[in-house]
């Protein structure tokens, strides 16, 4: 591979790039098998509607991709996605996420939890491949689960990249009932004016302006301009990363109709999520902090 047989123009490595090098074709190597070792599995994080007074109601989830290697122990997405990426290995580790996460709302279905959505996040490698379409409408025809309840999520950049393309996909998942959302939404470079060619139905705001909402003027001014920008459109908006009662309070009053985040709960196994949902609805409701505090 080029790797080895440009090693004479790598001489300048420092020590430290090479350790970075080294851990990334260990990660290649441990990923192209860590389906069939079923090393990786999906977390769940409710998300929800914000309704009247301070009422809010989990409408659906975000399954999380979660790789234990043995020796590795648990593996960021952060780090392992982009190798996922660039190895071409995420169109079936992807395909394993969407069958899996909507078997899993089946599930949940069967055991008596309210009609969730269940919220994918797309690649932009998944987003480009001509199947996606197809392979979505088989994938939930498979599973038995209707198209209105899957949302995908889909960065700006995956979007931006080609955009007259991102339209033509979008336009055929959405001909198949499929919803899409925009995800980390401020953090690329989307041009307003595709926004309103865009077949999405969902800004999620990023977290990085959540997070400072209580001591940043301007991250405040930005997530309700999006918020009102978004509503002019038609869209809707989720705010990502919501950690505060301060942040909630601040996003309720500009109107954010949903939101995500550790105040609620932490993305959780399946199982875990099931006894969450049951929690809430019971009398006597389980305290939050049982769940924010899982990992
Ligand atoms: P994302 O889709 O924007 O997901 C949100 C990330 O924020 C998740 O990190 C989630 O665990 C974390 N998060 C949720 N609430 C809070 C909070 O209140 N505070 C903080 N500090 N963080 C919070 P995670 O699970 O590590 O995933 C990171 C990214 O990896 C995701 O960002 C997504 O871009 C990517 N990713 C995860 N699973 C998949 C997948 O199945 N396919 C693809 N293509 N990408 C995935
Ligand atoms: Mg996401
Ligand atoms: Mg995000
Ligand atoms: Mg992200």
């Amino acid at each position: 591979r080029a790797k080895r047989d440009g090693r004479n123009a790598y001489r300048f490595f420092t020590s430290e790039m090479q350790a970075q090098s080294a851990r990334a074709l260990l990660l290649e190597n441990a990923l192209r098998r860590a389906q069939e070792r079923g090393q990786l599995s999906l977390h769940y994080q409710p998300q929800f509607a914000l309704e009247d007074g301070d009422q809010s109601r989990v409408i659906g989830a975000e399954a999380l991709l979660r790789w234990q290697h043995p020796e590795l122990g648990w593996v960021s997405p952060a780090e392992f996605i982009p190798i996922a990426e660039t190895t071409g290995l995420i169109l079936p580790i992807g395909e394993w996420v969407l069958r899996e996460a909507l078997s899993q709302l089946r599930r949940w279905d069967a055991a008596g939890l309210p009609q969730l959505t269940m919220a994918v996040n797309l690649s932009a490698v998944q987003f480009r491949h001509d199947d996606l379409p197809d392979l979505v409408e088989r994938v939930l025809a498979d599973v038995g689960i209707p198209a209105q309840r899957l949302e995908l999520e889909l960065t700006e950049g995956a979007a931006m990249d080609n955009p007259t393309v991102a339209i033509t996909v979008m336009n055929e998942l959405h001909a198949r009932g499929v919803r899409l959302s925009i995800d980390d939404f401020g953090t690329g470079y989307s041009s307003l004016s595709y926004l309103k060619k865009f077949r999405v139905s969902k800004l999620k705001i990023d977290q990085s302006f959540v997070r400072e909402l209580s001591d940043d003027a301007e991250d405040r001014a930005i997530v309700d301009a999006v918020i009102r920008m978004a509503g002019a459109l038609g869209l809707q908006t989720l705010a990502e990363g919501v950690e505060t009662e301060g942040q909630l309070a601040f996003l309720r009053r500009q109107g954010c109709q949903a939101v995500q985040g550790y105040l609620f709960s932490r993305p959780l196994p399946a199982e875990a999520f099931a006894q969450f949902m049951l929690a809430r609805t019971s009398t006597a409701p389980a305290p939050l902090s049982a769940y924010a505090a899982l990992p």
